[in-house]
């Protein structure tokens, strides 16, 4: 029998039923009851693991000898090893319960099945994905994953175009995020570098300002050009400029040394929104831009203004600003919110026509999978209506436009470990245009390939010179890799986990305004901003209280029983979120008066100490099984059961 993913359209009912017994198979589950299948592929892979072992060289004699468990000394070792685990297996036991759909705090939820046993099945091999030395099967897994995510959203996957996409894996978002920087900055100087070594015949730009403020598509040609150029160049004149255009890099002088040289030209900026996360501030740290070159954009209701990114770019333009980056957030962290990622790439394209060219990259840390939802399994975009009709709100046209714009973008960052329900550390990286990534490297010796330039996987392969780790697991290449092949990033395939979740925090958003209804002799309650994806917060207000200082007290008692405490048993707990705050210099001053005024507090009550923030409630969507059909249960009802018991006992008479 064929491996059947869904391809062809099944109609309305038999679609939603072949969903949700696919979704069955999915997970370990809140029960474990996948449980048999997972001992046997864990069993049976090690077991092929161990014969891999012995086929190597079978007529190499076992070097431990079989009579080795006899002796006292292995037996003290193993003893040790076994109370130790022991002791870590019952502490783990105070973990966060990540798999139960009681568990609506954080990013994260169970783990794919597929990828949780390639994980494991891949762990003993032990592959390390610096170089293809080292693991010389995930390092190619590890390109393909780019091409996966490529192909996801809207960017170019044939690898014989030169223009290809690439991508590959990190840590996490924030190493991805700052991968976005390091590109960003490589490619942005390249072309002042160019231009003072004096390279002849390439038309480099004749100012560093006009070379600095290269639209990216055009500090891509340029570095195109000199690479033909160098290609035609005789073995000692390559030696020559090489050596000249290393030595003007940015990459070679540092920060100080570039800009003490170009005195023409600031440091550039990095445009993100308020609501970006902490990332941001940690990139432009590390890469030596300073916080203070962080600039945030404005926004509306926690999606960027456009009109204020508009007025922001204009003052970089009239102050000779230049400007790296501007960030969009694709599912901002705290709130689910979608930038209008469509309206940053217009005005890229705008602005690169009057002489300030910037990058634009997408931080789909969180929202990058909801992608998926849009996605057609031959790589086409789906038309909204069609998304439209599986939900009651999503996708905002907004929404919608914002995911319909991902294949203009230059890049973006996805976290496997977040909506991809893999294990950590797994995020990704993506370049619209692999043909920069060479900027990357740590030995220039890209430049030697010009025109016989080896084929795409040849030239990826060696990750250790581009990536920001060095060493680092091939086994979460395999785990990525193997998922994406099971259920392949389409709306039809993957996109049923996030059609889960969307539908899961539709319900919430009805359930909360019956909820609020419900409460409303005891407590004002409401959801602060609509969510674009399935981050939902609610903001809560003890009635007749005007303080912002006892609304937090309220609600910090609400969440101190919504959250881990490892002095007390786990089953304690009847539910976990999490909690947010929103500051009045982030909300802005027209958001910040509507909440008040639906919460009922004086917004004269903010003050510099405790209240000079709101606190509220924030849940994270993602457990597959919040509804589940085969019980009747919706754990969000009974979450909201349970906050309305605890808020009668609280401010009940
Ligand atoms: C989680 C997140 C990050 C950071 O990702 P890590 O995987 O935790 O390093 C960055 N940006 C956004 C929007 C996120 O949600």
């Amino acid at each position: 029998m064929n491996a059947r993913v869904q391809d062809e359209p099944l109609s309305g009912d038999a679609k939603q039923e072949w969903e949700h017994r696919t979704l069955d198979a999915c997970f370990l589950g809140p029960y474990g009851e996948n449980d048999g299948t997972l001992e046997r592929l864990v069993v049976e892979f090690l077991r092929d693991h161990v014969y891999w072992r012995r086929n190597f060289h079978p007529e190499d004699p076992p070097a431990i000898p079989t009579r080795a468990a006899a002796h006292p000394a292995y037996q003290a070792f193993e003893a040790r090893m076994r109370r130790e685990l022991h002791s870590l297996s019952a502490a783990l036991k105070q973990s966060v319960p990540f798999h139960s759909p009681r568990y609506i705090g954080h990013m994260a939820s169970d783990l794919l099945l597929p990828g949780l046993a390639a994980q494991m099945l891949t762990l003993p091999y032990n592959p390390n994905n610096v170089s293809e030395d080292a693991a010389p099967v995930t390092v190619d897994l590890e390109v393909r994953v780019g091409l996966q995510f490529a192909r996801l959203f809207g960017y170019c996957d044939d690898t014989a175009r030169p223009d290809c996409a690439f991508g590959h894996l990190t840590s996490g978002g924030t190493l991805s995020n700052y991968q976005a920087l390091r590109l960003a900055l490589a490619l942005k100087a390249f072309p002042v570098a160019l231009m003072a070594a004096g390279v002849p015949g390439i038309d480099a730009p004749r100012t560093a300002r006009e070379a600095f403020n290269l639209p990216r598509t055009k500090g891509v040609e340029l570095f195109e050009r000199w690479l033909k150029w160098l290609a035609a160049c005789t073995a000692s004149e390559q030696m020559h400029w090489r050596a000249r255009v290393e030595a003007e890099r940015i990459e070679q002088r540092g920060i100080a040394g570039f800009f003490n040289l170009h005195r023409a030209l600031q440091i550039p900026v990095v445009l993100a929104p308020v609501t970006a996360h902490y990332s941001w501030s940690k990139g432009a740290k590390l890469l030596g831009l300073g916080r203070d070159q962080l600039w945030k954009v404005e926004e509306r209701g926690m999606r960027m203004d456009a009109d204020a990114l508009e007025a922001t770019l204009e003052r970089c333009a009239s102050r000779d600003q230049p400007v790296l980056l501007v960030v969009g957030v694709l599912g901002t962290t705290e709130y689910g919110t979608v930038d209008p990622i469509d309206r940053i790439v217009d005005a890229r394209d705008r602005w690169a026509t009057k002489g300030l060219g910037f990058g634009v990259h997408v931080d789909g840390a969180w929202g990058g999978y909801l992608a998926t939802l849009f996605r057609n399994a031959d790589g086409s975009l789906r038309a909204r209506a069609d998304v439209a009709a599986e939900h009651a709100c999503f996708p905002q046209p907004a929404v919608y436009d914002a995911f319909a714009a991902l294949g203009r973008t230059d890049s973006i960052t996805v976290d496997p470990h977040k909506l991809g329900y893999l294990p950590y550390g797994a995020g990704a990286f993506i370049t619209r245009d692999q043909r920069p990534v060479g900027l990357l490297a740590e030995q220039a010796d890209y430049v030697f390939h010009g025109d016989a330039a080896p084929d795409y996987f040849a030239r990826h392969r060696r990750l250790g010179q581009v990536i920001p780790e060095g060493s680092k697991s091939g086994a979460a290449a395999a785990a990525v890799y193997v998922t994406h092949r099971v259920l392949p990033l389409d709306h039809a395939n993957f996109g049923a986990l996030p059609r889960q979740t969307i539908r899961a925090a539709e319900h919430f958003v009805a359930r909360a305004e019956a909820f609020a209804l419900d409460v409303a002799p005891f407590a004002r309650v409401t959801i602060p901003f609509m969510p674009d994806s399935n981050l939902v917060g609610l903001a809560l207000n003890p009635a007749g209280n005007v303080e912002v200082a006892r609304a937090n007290r309220f609600v910090l008692d609400l969440y101190a029983d919504l959250h881990c405490d490892s002095r007390q048993p786990l089953q304690m707990r009847q539910f976990f979120g999490s909690s947010t705050t929103l500051r009045p210099g982030i909300v802005g001053a027209e958001g910040l008066a509507g909440l008040c005024a639906r919460l009922g507090l004086d917004p004269a009550t903010f003050d510099d100490g405790d209240a000079d923030r709101l606190v509220i409630l924030r849940h994270t969507l993602m457990n597959p099984y919040l509804l589940d059909r085969e019980n009747d249960i919706s754990y969000v009802g009974r979450y909201f059961d349970y906050l309305g018991e605890r808020i009668r006992r609280m401010l009940g008479p």
